[in-house]
């Protein structure tokens, strides 16, 4: 179809034949399949105002005018997109290589770290749901009060914005691990185990130490698979993964340097909350040395293996300078927490409820 067309002050004006109503081609919108050179003799346009449409225009004048109002169907522009895209490209990549090195190239634990904090509270509930299968959740009001007390001491010093949430099981194994989205488990046993406040306080701040540095997150990720990982975190059930997803997190093991780095977090806790580091020394050396003593092996066993070092962890803090500080709790809130699985409730028995 024949017609005309005019630069007009909003865009390309086009008079058809047709006696339809003179139609507008704003200039944002156009989009030209070749750029427009400076000594172009015509242009072939199409519109997002009419999809279906192109529009071959004659004319230097024409061309030329058109690149100075819509300067995005220039060669220059095209030139410009084309390097900022290589740019981004290079800034990406010099990224990941910086994070390579911060991190000691970690791919589970860059992603781990970027996660957005609800899908990683997915991805421990739906481990935390299946490692505590057939254990009840302790929820004795006083010593859920006296936890809270403690944990919110030990928050002081964490990255602002975290706030960790604890949870006691009525399980005789002695354990304690963090699970994705800032949460830790920890069991009876573990408390009925402890000497003191300041033990349990010590074994708290060194797993906070673990969930700031996201190594749950990582090590999930490593070891069901992103794509597994990804679909608990989207809300979808990954099959077999998600009970493999708790196990894991029960058996796992950190390497060495993960391990220093958690007591050096939990050294920085303590300090800030004002609770002696002495013990997070005791609690592992004293623990270890009762249940490897008799070789039998206990219930314990499994989680002193995933806590090694306890001689080095020892000897990091009796290397730190004192300061003052005061009992974890104070004498009745630590009956309070010992006695924390006085009243338990059946988190199975919850969800069939809701
Ligand atoms: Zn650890």
């Amino acid at each position: 179809m024949d017609g005309t067309a005019y630069l007009g002050l909003r865009g390309v004006e086009v008079d058809l034949a047709d006696r339809n109503p003179r139609r507008i081609w704003h200039y944002a919108g156009l989009k030209v399949d070749e750029p427009i050179r400076p000594n172009a003799i015509d242009v072939l346009l199409t519109s997002r105002d009419e999809p279906n449409a192109s529009l071959f225009v004659q004319g230097s004048a024409f061309a030329a005018g058109l690149r100075e109002r819509a300067p995005h169907l220039s060669q220059r522009a095209r030139q410009l997109r084309r390097r900022r895209i290589w740019i981004t490209l290079l800034a990406l990549f010099t990224g990941l290589v910086a994070a390579g090195f911060v991190l000691s190239w970690s791919p589970a634990k860059w992603i781990a770290k970027t996660l957005p904090l609800s899908w990683r509270e997915r991805l421990g509930n739906a481990a935390r749901d299946s490692m505590t299968e057939g254990y009840k959740e302790c929820v004795d009001p006083a010593g859920v009060a006296a936890l809270k007390t403690l944990s919110e001491r030990l928050s002081k010093g964490v990255p602002a914005g975290t706030t960790f949430d604890i949870h006691v099981y009525d399980w005789p194994l002695m354990n304690a691990f963090a699970v994705p989205g800032e949460q830790i488990v920890l069991t009876k046993g573990l408390i009925d185990k402890a000497g003191s406040a300041d033990e349990v306080a010590g074994v708290l701040a060194h797993e906070m130490g673990h969930g700031i540095e996201t190594d749950p997150e990582a090590a999930l990720i490593r070891g069901v698979g992103l794509g597994a990982a990804l679909q608990i975190m989207l809300g979808g059930t990954a099959g077999g993964g998600l009970a493999n997803v708790g196990l894991m997190l029960a058996q796992l093991g950190y390497s060495r340097g993960a391990e220093h780095k958690a007591d050096i977090h939990a050294l920085e806790l303590l300090k800030a909350a004002g609770i002696s580091q002495r013990g997070l020394g005791d609690f592992f050396t004293r623990v270890t040395k009762k249940e490897t003593e008799g070789g039998s092996p206990t219930g314990a066993v499994s989680w002193l293996r995933t806590h090694p070092l306890p001689a080095e962890r020892a000897r990091l803090v009796r290397t730190q300078a004192a300061y003052p500080a005061t009992p974890a709790l104070d004498a009745t809130q630590w009956e309070d927490l010992k006695s924390i699985c006085r009243v338990t409730r059946d988190p199975k028995e919850d969800a069939d409820k809701s």
